[in-house]
């Protein structure tokens, strides 16, 4: 399986803010976004880098450029981990996949798809529940349809299920995640999870 699960305690931490029921959508945003960067570190951790040289005012030495990297939101939930990626990378490009599930099939309807160029890029699809797979399979197959080779997807909470159809699907995508879930419920909820994502990040319980 392509799955980096972080054991780190700071992501931890923040995954524990972001299960508790009783944390409001305010606490909420940022517990999401303190925990991206734990996710952004692990998953930028083979990015490509060109070199360059530096004058230190010593003397010049090596240094290191990041080579072009796109993130790709995927809506609406994707939001709540784009700030943390702004400010680690800030010029990184950024793309958005549209998709809802539809609540009988939990299968993904798309609405809208805004992709910068992606062929030279390393891409970050940014889906922080990995529920069914559904979502970030298609959102997947759309940055591939426009040239990405290199992906990588961040979840905040992973479920049995999407992993599995996403190394079907996908193989060659890798995931890094805060957690790994027991399973989804009759609705394709990730228990224990943290509920809606997106409702609790935006007050739309
Ligand atoms: N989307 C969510 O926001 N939560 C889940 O548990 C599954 C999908």
């Amino acid at each position: 399986m392509n799955l980096t699960v972080i054991d780190h305690p700071l992501t931890r931490h923040y995954l524990s803010v972001l299960r508790d029921e009783t944390t409001e959508a305010e606490e909420f945003r940022a517990a999401a976004r303190r925990l991206t960067y734990t996710l952004v570190l692990e998953a930028t951790s083979r990015l490509p880098l060109n070199k360059t040289e530096v004058r230190t005012p010593m003397e010049p030495t090596t240094g290191y450029v990041l080579g072009e990297v796109v993130a790709v939101a995927v809506l609406r939930a994707g939001l709540g981990m784009l700030e943390a990626v702004l400010d680690l990378i800030p010029e990184v490009h950024v793309g958005f996949a549209g998709v809802q599930r539809n609540e009988e099939t939990a299968e993904p309807e798309a609405y809208y798809t805004n992709l910068p160029d992606l062929e030279h890029a390393s891409v970050l699809i940014l889906e922080p529940m990995l529920a069914t797979g559904g979502s970030l399979s298609w959102a997947v197959g759309q940055v591939k349809a426009a040239g990405a080779r290199d992906i990588t997807a961040l979840c905040v909470v992973t479920a049995p299920d999407g992993v599995t159809r996403m190394y079907q699907d996908h193989p060659d995508v890798r995931i890094v995640a805060a957690a790994h879930d027991r399973e989804l419920n009759d609705v394709f909820y990730i228990v224990p999870g943290l509920g809606d994502m997106g409702d609790r990040l935006f007050g739309t319980l």
